[in-house]
Parts: C-alpha cells; structure tokens; sequence
C-alpha cells in the first residue's frame, strides 16, 4: 500500500480531538504564562520593581545590582509554574526564532546544588551561535554574537510536553554592536518614529511627550492533514506543493468562506488559542478564508514590538499545536498553485501617550489638520521609499504571490478611498493661492462627521490594494504569511520618521520667515500631496491596465526577490538608514546578502524536490502505467482486433510516453542550469540565475507535464495525495 493511499484511510479514522479548554472564560487564563508588570509587582521588591517599569515604558537602563534583583523575582515566578530551564528567545535572520536552553540548575564551589538565575544572565547570553546567518558581519569583525535582554517585551513560559521555559525576549548582536536580527533594527526605527512624531505632534498638542506604532496583524494559514502532508515530500521539504493537478472543486463556488469551521480544525483552533492566550495574545477574530482548508486569525492591536513577538509565538504556538490533533499548519504564501494564497495583513497606527490615535479623522479643525498631517506623510514616505517597502516583502515565498492575480500586485501604491481623495484633491487645487487663517481647508475638513462614510468607503474598495488607508489605520496588506512582520515595520517606522523630520524642517523654515505654524503646515502638506500623487491609486490593483498604467506614473513592478532587494542597498537607502540611526552601511549590506543567500537556498531546495518527486514518485508511476498500455495494446493485437477499437489506448499510450519524456528531459535541463548557477560567485548574479534560468525556466514546464500525468496515470498508481484529497479531507 502505498503512502497515499494508507493516508486517505487514516483521515477518515481521525476523529476531532477534544481541545485542552480548562477554562471557559478567556480573561481566566489570559497572560497567566507572562512575567507580566501587574506580576512584577507582586515578586519585586520596590526598587525593582520601578526599575523594571522605567525600563519597560522604554526610558531607562536597568543596572546589574537590580537586575540581579529582578532576575531572583523572575525566577521565583517561573518556579512558582514549574519552569526548570530558562532561555534568551531571539530573532534571527532565518525567519524563526532561537532558544538555546540552560537549566537553573547550579554547582556552588563545594559541590553543593542549588537554583540560581542571576542578573548576568537575565541580561546576556553568549549564545553558540556561529551558524546563525551573518552576512559575514561576524567574520568581518572577528566578535562573536550576544542576546541582550528587551527589557521592554515581558518575559514568558513556553510549555512542551511536560517541560516548561521560561523565555526571555532578548536582542541579538555582534561583540562590536551590529545588530544580527530582526528585533534590534525594529526598536530602533519605533525610536526614530517616536521622535519625529513627538515634534510634529508638539505642532498641535505639547502634551504628548510619546508616540507608539501600533500594529495588528491578520495571519492567515492552511491547515492539513498530517498523514497527508507526510505523504508529500514537498510541502514537508518546502511548505508549498511543487506538483498537483487542479480539483474539479476548488474554490470557484466560495462555499468555504461562508461555510462553518470544520470539527476537526475548530478543535485544533480552540486549543491553539488558548495556548496564545496564556501566553497574553489578544487573539480576537478567527474566520475561515476564500481558498478551501484556509482560515485566518487576527489579535487586538498592539504595540508594535509587541505585536511583533506575539506573531512569531503564534505561528510557534500553532505549529505545535497542530502536531496533537494530528494537523499541519502551512503558513508557506502559496501553497497551492491556482488557489489563492495567504498574506499577512499589518494594520499599523501611530499612537500617543495622550490616547490619540493620529490617523483617526479628529473632530475639531485641529485635530483634524493634525489628522491631516500624519495621514499625508505617510504617503509622502510610502511615495518616496516605495522601493525600499517593496523590498521589505521580498522572499522567495511571497514572489508566488505577489503579481499573481489574487494577491496585492508587485506595483506598491496607496489606496485612501473616495472621501479623503477628495479631500486631498481640495486641498491640492488650491495651489499657488496662499492659505489665511480662516481658510476654509483647514475649517472645513468636516472628517469626523464623515466618519461613518470614511469607514464605509474604506472596508471593501481595497481589496486589491497592497497599502490601504482603511478608516484609522494604514494596511500594509502586500507582506506574506511566513514574515516576521519587524522587518516591513521596521522600514515603514523608518520612512515615516524621515518623512516626519522633513516636514518639521520646512513647516520650521516656513515658520522663522513669519507663516503662522498652521498656514505653515498647511502649505507643506499640500507641497506632499502635489509631489506624492502618483502614488496614490483607487482602481482595480489585479488588472492589467493598471499595469500599464503604473508603467507610465514611472511606479516599479518589481516581481522578482533578487532584483527587488536592489532598493535595499542604493545610495538613497544607505543615507535613510544611516540618517535615522538604523542601520550601518555594513549591516545594510550584510542584511542584503543574506536575503539573496536564502533566496537562493529556497529556489535551489525547490529544484532539488521536484527533481526527486518527478524521478522518485512521478516518472517510476507513469511507467507502470505506460507498461500496463503497453501489454494491454500488444495483447489486443494478438487477438486482431481491429485498431480502431483501441485508438484510445494508443493515445494514451503516446501522450504518456510524451510527457514522461518531457518531464526528464525537463528535469535534467534544470540540473545542468543549476550547476551552471551553483558556479556563479556573486550573489545577486547567482540568485539572478536561479529566477530567471532555473525558476523561471524549468519550474512550470516540468509542473505542466508531471500535472497532465497526474490527469492521466491510473489513479491506483499515483502515489502523492492529490489537491482533492489535501484540501477536501479531514
Ligand atoms: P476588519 O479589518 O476585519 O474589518 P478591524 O478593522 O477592526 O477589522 O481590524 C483589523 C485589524 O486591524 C485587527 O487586527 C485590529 O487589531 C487592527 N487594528 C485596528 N485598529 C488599529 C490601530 N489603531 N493600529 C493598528 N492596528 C489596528
Ligand atoms: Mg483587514
């Protein structure tokens, strides 16, 4: 029997599991595994405790005697759960996350055992880290790399099995500074953000003294069977299927989207959730999508490094979690060709310390210039840096998604909706005319009595957008499912607080030659709308005038990864890097080189699977097959039987041998330019090779004969489960 045929038996036994729900009430069990600052207080003393907080709230350094102090309480708390072991939990460039587990578990001098978890190493770890991509930064300086304690991002316990780690979110960086992961850059662009965005906000209300980004995050996900997945050597090997003919059914009739959840995955849902919510992850919403087997579940925004962190667990947290109720969860962009693929919406906001929310429409003509304001630098910055946001997506994975007809296209622009285009149009027309103090554009932007249309204009005009304004937030809605959402926020905080620092220069120099502040703004603003316009686009993102259109506005359509990463190292992006205090030129260049290394690594492990399952699984199936047509076509001849009785069998029989022979001739090609590839030394010219002439060239050719096989051979003999079975069974 084969593997296929044994897992289609085995889903239909599997029945729902029952979830692990002690508690049927969330605020219950929410954030009981998190150090968190009400907890803080209850283990710390005084002194600690303020110290903690201070550094919390992201001002003040904590100094090793508290530290020392704050680590006992931690330790208490943790034993308290039953915790053994303890970890600094970082962000590396690989895309997960890193653990690297020591016990509390001492030997003092004279042997005598005892628990211990000091300061030192509450706030540093030296991990053994030296396979953890670099970018040859460490090389380069001969330091090794270090995780350092965010202070700011509260400790956790992470249960697996029967053990229980306590996880300390921590930075991780080279001996020299540079910074070697995702979370380092993203605290330093909130930073820059907040402080351009306190002086401009300063323009309108000197009370606000912090402004925070706000991300909430939509993931969506598949979910499979595992027995099937463990049939598939690609979606085991790569995440996505490499090979797979179209079902009869797939989801031309949207029956999933508004169908009710199915037991099985409900079961794994609850289970998953209540993981999260121990772990304080606010998750609020849980839906099924458009593709069969695809669901999505969103949080309550939050601060964005938090939100950051909470994104990484979960996609941890249901990767285990699935494995008990016998499930898979795909989070790989598009893991079924002709289905639609999955994204990860990042809803961002700036927030201040005053509890405004500064892309809301206000309700006053102050508040709704201060509105103004931040709502059109952040387009001046998406205007301005599109390339450098598009970039931010790139990875192999999210290239099968992006500029197919289902996903927010290559092209970045900004979709604001009916109502604020006409507000901005206002504005812009009156150019040349001087704004007075009783000027009707700033008195007469009546938003907050438009709210409700704002919001109805905004909710289902953007579907096609990949950056929409949709109603008090921005949603970056082009980054993928398998991102760790601190690399695109982290550019977008950066361009904005660029952005912000510009502005507040001119409205400063307009000012000091006699402008009123809010003519002054006013006149910048409407500067930013004139020069950032093109970026602004309210029509069907997938189609193909728009295409042609943003060919001619000069907007890029880069679809590749290699060639978009470009953005990344220009000299324009080195001075936004450096200028805010981000990153170096060298940890530019060396975050570049290990974008193309994995984009390289992930094409290259592509070929190698469908070079396996086409040799392997599919050529060996076919030939059955073909030596069955083939016994059956001489056996009909010895029987003379006229030929026009077994015309069928013998077209089978040539379109069988024709595909199978395409396939290795196909195969092979593919080998010979992947070894031609594997010999280039620069690695944009490699990855280069491995789109255009391994990819590009050989990936659907291949897929195209190895699917007619799959329509063709005897069912009985095909040995990879079919989409049928993988999207429809559970
Ligand atoms: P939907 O898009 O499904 O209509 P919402 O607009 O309420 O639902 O929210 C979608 C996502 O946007 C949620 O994850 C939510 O937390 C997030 N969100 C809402 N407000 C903000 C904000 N001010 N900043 C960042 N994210 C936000
Ligand atoms: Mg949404």
């Amino acid at each position: 029997m084969s593997l296929r045929t044994d897992a289609v038996k085995h889903v239909s036994h599997e029945k729902a599991a029952s979830p692990d729900v002690r508690a049927t009430k969330i605020t219950a069990i929410f954030g009981e595994s998190v150090f968190s600052i009400k907890v803080a207080r209850e283990f710390l003393s005084d002194e600690a405790y303020k110290s903690l907080l201070n550094s919390f709230k992201g001002s003040k350094k904590i100094d090793r005697a508290v530290a020392s102090q704050i680590a006992t309480g931690i330790r208490a708390w943790a034993e308290s759960k039953g915790v053994t072991h303890y970890t600094h939990w970082f962000q590396p460039l690989t895309g997960s996350t890193a653990e690297k587990h020591d016990s509390f578990f001492t030997l003092k001098s004279d042997g005598t055992a005892i628990e211990e978890f000091d300061g030192a190493a509450l706030i540093q770890q030296e991990p053994d880290a030296s396979s953890f991509p670099s970018g040859g930064l460490r090389a380069t300086f001969e330091a090794r790399g270090y995780s350092a304690w965010d202070p700011s991002s509260p400790p956790f316990i992470i249960e697996i099995g029967n053990g229980k780690t306590l996880c300390i979110p921590t930075i991780f960086v080279s001996y020299t500074g540079e910074s070697l992961d995702y979370k380092a850059p993203l605290m330093k662009a909130t930073e820059a953000l907040n402080k351009a965005a306190v002086t401009v906000c300063n323009y309108f209300d000197k009370n606000v003294n912090k402004v925070t980004p706000t991300l909430g995050w939509e993931q969506e996900y598949f979910v499979i069977d595992e027995a099937l997945v463990n049939a598939r050597p690609d979606l085991i090997q790569c995440g996505r299927t490499v090979f797979g003919a179209a079902p009869a059914k797939g989801q031309q009739l949207e029956d999933h989207y508004f169908g009710s959840i199915p037991e099985r995955v409900y079961a794994f849902m609850r289970d998953f959730e209540n993981e999260s919510y121990k772990l304080g992850i606010p998750l609020r919403t849980r839906h099924n999508e458009v593709a069969p087997a695809q669901f999505e579940c969103a949080p309550i925004f939050e601060e964005v490094n938090i939100a950051v962190d909470h994104n990484i667990l979960l996609m941890d947290v249901m990767t285990r979690i699935a494995k008990r109720h016998k499930l898979v969860v795909l989070l790989h962009e598009k893991p079924f060709a002709g289905i639609n693929g999955s994204g990860k919406h990042n809803n961002w906001s700036l927030a201040t310390d005053t509890g405004v929310n500064l892309l809301a429409p206000g309700k006053t003509p102050k508040t709704n210039l201060m509105f103004l304001t931040f709502f059109v630098n952040t387009i001046k910055a998406v205007h301005d840096y599109a390339d450098i946001l598009r970039a931010s997506i790139a990875s192999a994975s999210n290239d099968f998604r992006l500029g197919a007809n289902e996903a927010p296209p290559a092209i970045i622009s900004v979709f604001v909706g009916e109502y604020l285009t006409k507000v901005l149009q206002d504005v812009e027309s009156r150019v040349g005319t001087k704004f007075d103090e009783q000027d009707e554009a700033i008195l007469k932007l009546d938003l907050h009595r438009s709210i409700p249309e704002l919001l109805l204009d905004n909710t289902d005009r953007n579907r096609t957008s990949p950056f929409a304004f949709t109603g008090n937030k921005f949603e970056f809605r082009a980054v993928g499912s398998t991102a760790n959402c601190s690399h695109p926020m982290t550019i977008l905080n950066t361009i904005v607080a660029d952005t912000l620092v510009k502005f507040a220069q001119e409205v400063d120099a307009l000012i000091e030659k006699g402008d009123k502040k809010e003519i002054a703004i006013m006149q910048v603003i409407q500067k930013y709308i004139v020069s950032s316009k093109k970026i602004l686009f309210e029509g069907d993102g997938y189609s193909e005038e728009w295409h042609k259109e943003a060919e001619k506005r000069g907007l890029p359509n880069l679809k590749t990864t290699p060639v978009a990463l470009d953005a990344m190292v220009t000299e324009k992006a080195k001075k936004l890097f450096k200028d805010n205090n981000i990153y170096t030129h060298s940890e530019l260049e060396a975050r570049y080189e290990i974008e193309l290394e994995k984009y390289i690594k992930k094409v290259q492990i592509e070929a190698r699977i469908m070079g396996d399952l086409a040799t392997n699984h599919i050529i060996p199936a076919a030939i059955k097959y073909q030596n069955e047509l083939l016994k059956n076509v001489s056996l009909l001849r010895e029987a003379a039987l006229p030929e026009k009785l077994y015309k069928g069998q013998l077209t089978l029989l040539k379109d069988v041998s024709t595909h199978i022979q395409q396939v290795y001739d196909n195969v092979h090609a593919m080998v010979e330019e992947r070894k031609v590839a594997n010999n280039i030394e620069h690695s944009r010219d490699k990855a280069i090779a491995y789109e255009s002439k391994v990819k590009a060239q050989y990936f659907d050719k291949i897929r195209y004969h190895v699917d007619k096989l799959e329509q063709l051979v005897d069912d009985e003999l095909w040995t990879l489960p079919k989409y049928r079975e993988l999207l429809f069974l559970r």
